[in-house]
Protein backbone atom coordinates (compact mmCIF):
# COMPACT_ATOMS: atom_id res chain seq x y z
CA UNK A 1 0.00 0.00 0.00
CA UNK A 2 1.19 3.38 -0.46
CA UNK A 3 0.43 6.96 0.81
CA UNK A 4 0.57 10.62 -0.61
CA UNK A 5 1.92 11.34 3.50
CA UNK A 6 5.71 11.90 2.81
CA UNK A 7 8.33 10.51 4.83
CA UNK A 8 11.53 11.79 6.32
CA UNK A 9 14.29 9.45 7.57
CA UNK A 10 16.26 11.64 9.99
CA UNK A 11 19.82 9.78 11.72
CA UNK A 12 20.62 11.01 14.83
CA UNK A 13 17.27 12.88 15.19
CA UNK A 14 17.34 12.11 18.63
CA UNK A 15 19.43 14.66 19.77
CA UNK A 16 20.62 18.29 18.69
CA UNK A 17 19.63 19.09 15.08
CA UNK A 18 18.33 16.11 13.90
CA UNK A 19 16.03 16.64 16.68
CA UNK A 20 15.17 20.02 15.74
CA UNK A 21 15.01 19.00 12.32
CA UNK A 22 12.31 16.02 13.15
CA UNK A 23 10.31 18.61 14.79
CA UNK A 24 9.87 21.02 12.12
CA UNK A 25 9.67 18.61 9.18
CA UNK A 26 6.91 16.94 11.83
CA UNK A 27 5.05 20.26 11.67
CA UNK A 28 4.88 20.33 8.06
CA UNK A 29 2.61 16.87 7.80
CA UNK A 30 5.85 14.69 7.41
CA UNK A 31 5.88 11.18 9.00
CA UNK A 32 9.33 10.94 10.78
CA UNK A 33 11.41 8.55 11.66
CA UNK A 34 14.18 9.06 14.00
CA UNK A 35 17.25 7.17 14.05
CA UNK A 36 19.42 6.36 17.18
CA UNK A 37 21.16 3.94 19.59
CA UNK A 38 19.31 5.25 23.01
CA UNK A 39 15.99 4.04 23.29
CA UNK A 40 14.95 6.44 25.88
CA UNK A 41 15.98 9.32 24.03
CA UNK A 42 14.18 8.00 21.17
CA UNK A 43 11.36 7.41 22.96
CA UNK A 44 11.23 10.97 24.21
CA UNK A 45 11.36 12.21 20.81
CA UNK A 46 8.46 10.34 19.50
CA UNK A 47 6.59 11.76 22.54
CA UNK A 48 7.70 15.25 21.84
CA UNK A 49 6.19 14.99 17.95
CA UNK A 50 3.20 12.76 18.62
CA UNK A 51 2.25 15.03 21.69
CA UNK A 52 1.18 18.03 19.27
CA UNK A 53 -0.21 15.38 16.56
CA UNK A 54 2.73 14.89 14.56
CA UNK A 55 3.16 11.53 13.19
CA UNK A 56 7.11 9.91 14.12
CA UNK A 57 8.78 6.59 15.22
CA UNK A 58 11.83 5.63 16.26
CA UNK A 59 14.53 3.18 14.48
CA UNK A 60 16.54 1.78 16.98
CA UNK A 61 20.27 1.29 15.10
CA UNK A 62 23.92 1.34 16.14
CA UNK A 63 24.63 2.87 12.62
CA UNK A 64 28.31 1.82 11.74
CA UNK A 65 28.54 -0.18 8.90
CA UNK A 66 26.55 -1.09 5.34
CA UNK A 67 25.11 -3.63 6.87
CA UNK A 68 23.49 -1.32 9.52
CA UNK A 69 22.52 1.16 6.82
CA UNK A 70 21.06 -1.08 4.41
CA UNK A 71 19.19 -2.64 7.60
CA UNK A 72 17.43 0.68 8.48
CA UNK A 73 16.78 1.67 5.09
CA UNK A 74 14.65 -1.76 4.95
CA UNK A 75 12.64 -0.38 8.17
CA UNK A 76 12.48 3.01 6.67
CA UNK A 77 11.04 1.60 3.51
CA UNK A 78 8.47 -0.33 5.47
CA UNK A 79 7.38 1.99 7.80
CA UNK A 80 6.95 4.96 5.12
CA UNK A 81 4.84 2.43 2.93
CA UNK A 82 7.31 1.78 0.62
CA UNK A 83 8.45 5.18 0.18
CA UNK A 84 11.10 7.29 1.91
CA UNK A 85 11.02 11.02 0.26
CA UNK A 86 13.53 12.35 2.39
CA UNK A 87 16.65 11.44 3.87
CA UNK A 88 18.33 13.39 6.66
CA UNK A 89 22.42 12.07 6.74
CA UNK A 90 22.63 13.88 10.43
CA UNK A 91 24.15 11.06 12.29
CA UNK A 92 28.09 12.03 13.13
CA UNK A 93 30.77 11.58 15.74
CA UNK A 94 33.69 14.41 16.38
CA UNK A 95 36.24 13.67 18.47
CA UNK A 96 39.01 16.40 18.27
CA UNK A 97 42.44 15.89 18.82
CA UNK A 98 46.26 16.09 17.09
CA UNK A 99 46.52 13.77 14.12
CA UNK A 100 49.70 11.76 16.18
CA UNK A 101 46.82 11.25 18.92
CA UNK A 102 44.07 9.46 16.52
CA UNK A 103 43.86 5.87 16.90
CA UNK A 104 42.97 3.50 14.36
CA UNK A 105 39.98 2.69 16.14
CA UNK A 106 39.02 6.06 16.20
CA UNK A 107 39.58 6.71 12.65
CA UNK A 108 37.57 3.86 11.55
CA UNK A 109 34.32 4.91 13.95
CA UNK A 110 34.56 8.60 12.28
CA UNK A 111 34.43 7.39 8.73
CA UNK A 112 32.25 5.13 9.32
CA UNK A 113 29.78 7.01 11.12
CA UNK A 114 30.42 10.18 8.97
CA UNK A 115 30.81 8.88 5.79
CA UNK A 116 29.94 5.17 5.18
CA UNK A 117 26.63 5.08 6.86
CA UNK A 118 25.52 8.17 4.50
CA UNK A 119 27.52 6.67 1.70
CA UNK A 120 24.98 3.16 2.01
CA UNK A 121 21.75 4.94 2.97
CA UNK A 122 22.19 6.88 0.05
CA UNK A 123 22.69 3.90 -2.19
CA UNK A 124 20.24 2.20 -0.95
CA UNK A 125 17.44 5.04 -0.73
CA UNK A 126 18.59 7.58 -3.77
CA UNK A 127 17.58 4.87 -6.72
CA UNK A 128 13.75 4.44 -4.77
CA UNK A 129 13.06 8.08 -4.67
CA UNK A 130 14.74 8.12 -8.15
CA UNK A 131 12.27 5.71 -9.61
CA UNK A 132 9.38 7.24 -8.11
CA UNK A 133 10.85 11.02 -9.70
CA UNK A 134 11.06 13.06 -6.44
CA UNK A 135 13.73 13.15 -3.58
CA UNK A 136 15.12 15.40 -1.73
CA UNK A 137 18.59 14.51 0.42
CA UNK A 138 20.18 16.92 3.00
CA UNK A 139 23.97 15.95 4.72
CA UNK A 140 25.44 17.55 7.47
CA UNK A 141 28.91 18.99 6.99
CA UNK A 142 30.85 21.46 9.27
CA UNK A 143 32.54 24.84 8.50
CA UNK A 144 35.32 22.61 10.05
CA UNK A 145 35.43 20.35 6.20
CA UNK A 146 36.48 23.86 4.80
CA UNK A 147 40.08 25.34 6.16
CA UNK A 148 42.98 23.22 8.19
CA UNK A 149 42.25 23.86 11.76
CA UNK A 150 44.55 22.01 14.78
CA UNK A 151 42.82 18.89 15.97
CA UNK A 152 39.95 18.52 13.26
CA UNK A 153 41.95 16.24 11.03
CA UNK A 154 39.91 13.29 11.33
CA UNK A 155 36.68 14.88 11.55
CA UNK A 156 36.70 17.50 8.85
CA UNK A 157 38.16 15.34 6.79
CA UNK A 158 35.38 13.58 6.79
CA UNK A 159 32.97 15.86 6.45
CA UNK A 160 35.11 16.98 3.60
CA UNK A 161 34.14 13.43 1.73
CA UNK A 162 30.03 14.58 2.45
CA UNK A 163 30.91 17.68 0.53
CA UNK A 164 32.18 16.17 -2.33
CA UNK A 165 29.76 13.06 -2.41
CA UNK A 166 26.90 15.96 -1.83
CA UNK A 167 27.88 17.59 -5.41
CA UNK A 168 28.80 13.25 -6.99
CA UNK A 169 25.26 12.55 -6.06
CA UNK A 170 23.64 15.64 -7.26
CA UNK A 171 25.21 14.36 -10.18
CA UNK A 172 23.98 10.78 -10.32
CA UNK A 173 20.50 11.28 -8.98
CA UNK A 174 19.70 15.27 -9.94
CA UNK A 175 18.56 14.54 -13.12
CA UNK A 176 16.00 11.91 -11.87
CA UNK A 177 14.32 14.55 -9.69
CA UNK A 178 16.58 13.76 -6.34
CA UNK A 179 17.84 17.29 -4.93
CA UNK A 180 21.29 16.47 -3.18
CA UNK A 181 22.53 19.41 -0.60
CA UNK A 182 24.88 20.04 1.87
CA UNK A 183 23.77 21.94 5.47
CA UNK A 184 27.21 23.09 6.99
CA UNK A 185 27.11 24.30 10.47
CA UNK A 186 29.29 26.50 12.52
CA UNK A 187 29.45 25.65 16.42
CA UNK A 188 26.04 25.04 17.34
CA UNK A 189 24.53 24.18 21.22
CA UNK A 190 23.74 20.82 21.01
CA UNK A 191 23.83 17.68 23.59
CA UNK A 192 26.79 16.45 22.18
CA UNK A 193 28.68 19.63 21.87
CA UNK A 194 27.84 20.31 26.09
CA UNK A 195 30.78 18.63 27.05
CA UNK A 196 33.08 21.29 25.25
CA UNK A 197 31.56 24.05 27.56
CA UNK A 198 33.20 27.21 26.93
CA UNK A 199 35.45 25.78 24.23
CA UNK A 200 32.24 26.22 21.87
CA UNK A 201 32.02 30.37 22.68
CA UNK A 202 35.56 30.39 21.37
CA UNK A 203 35.00 28.88 18.50
CA UNK A 204 32.01 30.90 17.67
CA UNK A 205 33.59 34.13 18.74
CA UNK A 206 35.84 33.71 15.45
CA UNK A 207 32.70 34.15 13.18
CA UNK A 208 30.85 37.91 12.45
CA UNK A 209 27.73 36.44 14.57
CA UNK A 210 30.53 35.46 17.38
CA UNK A 211 27.91 33.37 19.22
CA UNK A 212 27.26 29.82 18.66
CA UNK A 213 24.05 28.30 17.07
CA UNK A 214 20.79 27.29 18.46
CA UNK A 215 19.91 23.96 16.60
CA UNK A 216 16.92 25.38 15.57
CA UNK A 217 18.60 27.88 13.40
CA UNK A 218 20.32 25.11 11.76
CA UNK A 219 17.41 23.05 11.54
CA UNK A 220 15.48 26.02 9.86
CA UNK A 221 18.03 25.31 6.43
CA UNK A 222 17.87 21.50 7.04
CA UNK A 223 14.25 22.06 6.35
CA UNK A 224 14.82 24.76 3.46
CA UNK A 225 17.01 22.59 1.70
CA UNK A 226 14.70 19.27 1.79
CA UNK A 227 11.32 20.79 0.93
CA UNK A 228 10.38 21.90 -2.46
CA UNK A 229 10.74 26.17 -1.42
CA UNK A 230 14.52 24.86 -2.03
CA UNK A 231 13.04 23.06 -5.79
CA UNK A 232 16.04 24.83 -7.89
CA UNK A 233 18.92 24.19 -5.41
CA UNK A 234 20.79 21.19 -6.10
CA UNK A 235 24.45 20.05 -5.01
CA UNK A 236 25.10 23.17 -3.29
CA UNK A 237 26.06 23.19 0.38
CA UNK A 238 24.52 25.75 2.29
CA UNK A 239 26.96 27.66 5.30
CA UNK A 240 25.10 28.25 8.55
CA UNK A 241 28.03 29.07 10.16
CA UNK A 242 27.45 32.81 11.67
CA UNK A 243 29.70 33.95 8.70
CA UNK A 244 32.90 31.95 10.09
CA UNK A 245 33.86 30.71 6.47
CA UNK A 246 33.08 33.76 4.71
CA UNK A 247 35.91 36.09 6.75
P1 LIG B 1 24.50 15.20 18.92
O1 LIG B 1 23.73 16.13 19.79
O2 LIG B 1 25.79 14.65 19.43
O3 LIG B 1 23.56 13.98 18.50
C1 LIG B 1 24.06 12.95 17.71
C2 LIG B 1 22.92 12.08 17.25
O4 LIG B 1 23.45 11.00 16.47
C3 LIG B 1 22.14 11.46 18.40
O5 LIG B 1 20.77 11.37 18.02
C4 LIG B 1 22.77 10.09 18.51
O6 LIG B 1 21.84 9.19 19.10
C5 LIG B 1 23.06 9.76 17.04
N1 LIG B 1 24.13 8.80 16.88
C6 LIG B 1 25.43 8.95 17.24
N2 LIG B 1 26.11 7.83 16.95
C7 LIG B 1 25.22 6.96 16.40
C8 LIG B 1 25.30 5.62 15.94
N3 LIG B 1 26.45 4.92 15.96
N4 LIG B 1 24.19 5.03 15.46
C9 LIG B 1 23.01 5.68 15.45
N5 LIG B 1 22.87 6.96 15.88
C10 LIG B 1 23.96 7.57 16.37
O7 LIG B 1 24.81 15.83 17.47
P2 LIG B 1 24.72 17.34 16.94
O8 LIG B 1 25.70 18.17 17.69
O9 LIG B 1 23.31 17.75 16.84
O10 LIG B 1 25.32 17.16 15.46
C11 LIG B 1 24.54 16.64 14.41
C12 LIG B 1 25.33 16.70 13.10
O11 LIG B 1 25.73 18.04 12.83
C13 LIG B 1 26.61 15.87 13.10
O12 LIG B 1 26.78 15.28 11.82
C14 LIG B 1 27.69 16.90 13.34
O13 LIG B 1 28.94 16.51 12.80
C15 LIG B 1 27.12 18.10 12.61
N6 LIG B 1 27.65 19.37 13.13
C16 LIG B 1 27.43 19.71 14.44
C17 LIG B 1 27.95 20.90 14.92
C18 LIG B 1 27.75 21.34 16.35
O14 LIG B 1 28.42 22.30 16.78
N7 LIG B 1 26.85 20.69 17.11
C19 LIG B 1 28.70 21.74 14.07
C20 LIG B 1 28.90 21.34 12.75
C21 LIG B 1 28.37 20.17 12.29
P3 LIG B 1 22.31 8.00 20.12
O15 LIG B 1 23.36 8.58 21.01
O16 LIG B 1 21.07 7.56 20.79
O17 LIG B 1 22.84 6.95 19.22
Amino acid sequence: MTTNTSTALITGGTSGIGRATAKKLAQLGIHVLVVGRNAERGKNTVDEIRGPGGKADFISSDLRDAASARDVAKRAIELGNAHVDILINNAGIYPFGPTHEMTEEQFDRVFSINVKVPYFLVAELAPLMAKRGKGAIVNLSTMAADYGAPGMSLYGSSKAAINLLTKTWAAEYGPSGVRVNAVSPGPTRTEGTDAMGEGLEQLAAQGPAGRPATADEIAEAIVFLATDRASFIYGAKLAVDGGRTAI
